[in-house]
C-alpha cells in the first residue's frame, strides 16, 4: 500500500452558477461523513471560487482551472495565480487538454503557468495525456515523456506543491477509458521518470478521463494511481461521492 495520500479532484469546467454551491455543500458533507482517506478538491469556474471557499473551504480544497503566467497586467479576461490565491484557492489545474486545444497552449506555456502557481503558493496540477492518434501510433509514452519534460518547471517543484494528472485526451468526456494495463504502464513510466529526482519521487499521480462511480475502484487500485481528476462526474454530489467512497 502506497504511503502517498490520495487526492480526488473535481474539475467543473465551464459549469456552475451560484445555485451550484449547494452541490459543493453536499459533496463536502458527504466526504466528511465518509471519512475519506483522501484529500478532496473542487475546481469550479473562477466566478465561484470565493463563494465556494466561504461555503466549504474548511472541509475541502478549492482550486482554479487555469491561471496566467503573470501576476498582474494588461491581459484582459485572464486570471492570475495570485488572484486565485487571494480568492482562497489552494491549487490550480494547468495544461488541461481543453486549454491546450481551445487556446493553443503549449507545454512551455504550461510550465510557465505551473511556475506562476508555485510563486503564488498554490499546488499546481499539471495535466498530460496522449491523443488518440498518438496512442494508435504507439507513441503514448513518448508523448507523455515530452509533455512531462516540457510542462514541469525546472526548479522549485516537489511532491508537496505539484501533482501530475494523466488524462488521455481521447478518454476525456467520452465514456472511454484505457485498460488497467495501459494506465499501469503510463503511471509506472511517470513514476520512474519523476523518481530521477528525489524531491519528485512521491508526487501524486492522478488518473483522469471518464472516471465514474462504476469504474473508480478498478482505476484507483492500479499501481501508482494516487487519485483521480474527475470532470463530468464531479458535477453531481452523488456521482462524485461514489468516486470518493473508493477511499472511505
Ligand atoms: C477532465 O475534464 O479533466 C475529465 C477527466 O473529464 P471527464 O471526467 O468528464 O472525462
Amino acid at each position: 500500500m502506497s504511503d502517498i495520500r490520495p487526492l480526488v479532484a473535481g474539475n467543473w469546467k465551464m459549469n456552475g452558477l451560484a445555485a451550484s454551491i449547494s452541490e459543493a455543500l453536499a459533496i463536502a458533507d458527504g466526504a466528511n461523513s465518509k471519512r475519506a482517506n483522501a484529500d478532496v478538491m473542487l475546481c469550479p469556474p473562477a466566478t465561484l471560487i470565493a463563494p465556494m471557499v466561504a461555503a466549504v473551504g474548511g472541509d475541502i480544497i478549492i482550486g482554479g482551472q487555469d491561471c496566467h503566467r503573470a501576476a498582474s497586467g494588461a491581459h484582459t479576461g485572464d486570471v492570475s495565480a495570485e488572484m486565485l490565491a487571494d480568492a482562497g484557492a489552494r491549487a490550480v489545474i494547468v495544461g488541461h487538454s481543453e486549454r491546450r486545444s481551445d487556446h493553443g497552449e503549449l507545454s512551455a506555456d504550461v510550465a510557465a503557468k505551473a511556475k506562476a502557481a508555485l510563486r503564488a503558493g498554490l499546488t499546481a496540477i499539471i495535466c498530460v495525456g496522449e491523443t488518440a492518434g498518438e496512442r494508435a501510433a504507439g507513441l503514448t509514452l513518448k508523448a507523455i515523456e515530452r509533455q512531462l519534460m516540457a510542462s514541469i518547471p525546472n526548479a522549485g517543484v516537489d511532491a508537496s506543491n505539484t501533482v501530475i494528472a494523466y488524462e488521455p485526451v481521447w478518454a476525456i468526456g467520452t465514456g472511454l477509458t484505457p485498460t488497467a494495463d495501459d494506465v499501469a504502464e503510463v503511471h509506472g513510466f511517470m513514476r520512474a521518470y519523476l523518481s530521477q529526482d528525489d524531491a519528485r519521487r512521491q508526487m501524486r499521480l492522478l488518473y483522469g478521463g471518464s472516471v465514474k462511480p462504476s469504474n473508480a475502484a478498478e482505476l484507483m487500485a492500479i499501481a501508482n494511481v494516487n487519485g483521480a481528476l474527475v470532470g463530468g462526474a464531479s458535477l453531481k454530489a452523488d456521482d462524485f461521492l461514489g468516486i470518493i467512497e473508493v477511499y472511505a
